[in-house]
């Protein structure tokens, strides 16, 4: 499943790619096909309760079965999207995609958790996030607190009165937001008292290395001890080992999501973990 994510290795676009136009026009117009004609798909990757395992969420993970190359993952394709224009496009796809989504498993009669949607900073200064997500909410009929956002520390910096109204409006709609990737970006901690968020999500860099890195297990902690001091809830991503998870659970830390647990999964894998969920939670 990391294979297929493809990272590490940048098929599509790099700095290189700037010397040669025709091939970044060739991917580009793959990719515009791709947006255009159902080529895209969503995975999904579980978020549980350290301490029970409980299913908690969803992350998802946007993919392009690509003609020739098979599932290629984000990091191979956002890039280019968002220096052609397609980032806008495929964003929408991304949120309506993943609010349809739920609410057809809710119309199942499954249990549902929230559905978190990564924005990337580009395509939330471009588009009217939260007026966006007023319509496909109101389209697909899927409940607010189904619906979570994740956006970088880099959003945060940037344009202050567009993210302060955008955050608003989430948080009067009742759609949480994580803080992604957190201790990666140039952040100041300011940011942190001054918007309505919901949870931070530890690096998977910090994570990584943990039990047997110090330095890192001193980062971990003081990260979850900085989200309980303001009220947020702590998530770690990329845990991949039980001493991580054994570690997490005597910090403190509320959430975990990493290939240790699940990796991100197909809609029907994925139901199957909606499944088992019990029912009383709809
Ligand atoms: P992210 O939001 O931080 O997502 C977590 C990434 O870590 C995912 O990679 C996931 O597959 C991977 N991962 C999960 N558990 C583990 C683990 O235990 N070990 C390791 N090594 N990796 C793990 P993915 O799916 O390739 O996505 C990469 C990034 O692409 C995401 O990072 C996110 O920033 C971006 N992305 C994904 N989907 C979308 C989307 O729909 N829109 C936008 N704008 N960006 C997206
Ligand atoms: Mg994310
Ligand atoms: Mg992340
Ligand atoms: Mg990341």
């Amino acid at each position: 499943q990391a294979k297929e994510s493809g990272r590490g290795t940048r098929l599509f676009y790099t700095p290189d790619m700037e010397g040669q136009p025709a091939e970044v026009l060739q991917q580009e117009h793959l990719l515009r096909e791709a947006v255009f004609h159902d080529a895209l798909e969503l995975h999904y990757q579980p978020q549980v309760q350290v301490a029970s395992g409980r299913l908690v969420g969803l992350e998802a993970l946007v993919r392009w079965r690509h003609p020739q190359r098979g599932l290629v993952g984000p990091d191979d394709f956002i890039p280019l999207a968002e220096s052609r224009g397609l980032i806008t496009p495929i964003g929408r796809w991304v949120l309506r995609e993943a609010c349809r989504q739920l609410k057809a498993w809710h119309n199942e009669g499954l249990a549902l958790v929230p559905v978190a949607v990564n924005l990337s900073a580009i395509e939330f200064r471009q588009r009217d996030v939260a007026g966006e997500i007023a319509r496909v909410l109101q389209e697909t009929g899927l409940e607010p607190q189904y619906l979570e956002v994740e956006i970088t520390e880099t959003t945060l910096m940037q344009h202050a009165e567009h993210t302060r109204a955008t955050l608003q409006a989430l948080q009067a709609m009742g759609v949480a937001v994580t803080v992604d990737d957190f201790g990666t970006g140039y952040s100041s901690l300011t940011y942190l008292k001054r918007y309505p968020l919901d949870k931070l999500k530890v690096d998977r860099s910090f994570v990584a290395d943990t039990p047997a890195d110090g330095d890192d297990v001193a980062i971990v902690t003081a990260i979850v001890q900085l989200a309980r001091s303001l009220q947020l809830q702590s998530v770690a991503e990329g845990v991949q080992t039980t001493e991580q998870l054994t570690l997490l659970q005597s910090l403190g830390c509320e959430l975990a999501q990493g290939f240790g647990i699940a990796p991100p999964m197909d809609v029907r894998r994925t139901r199957a973990w909606l499944h088992a969920l019990p029912a009383a939670a709809s």
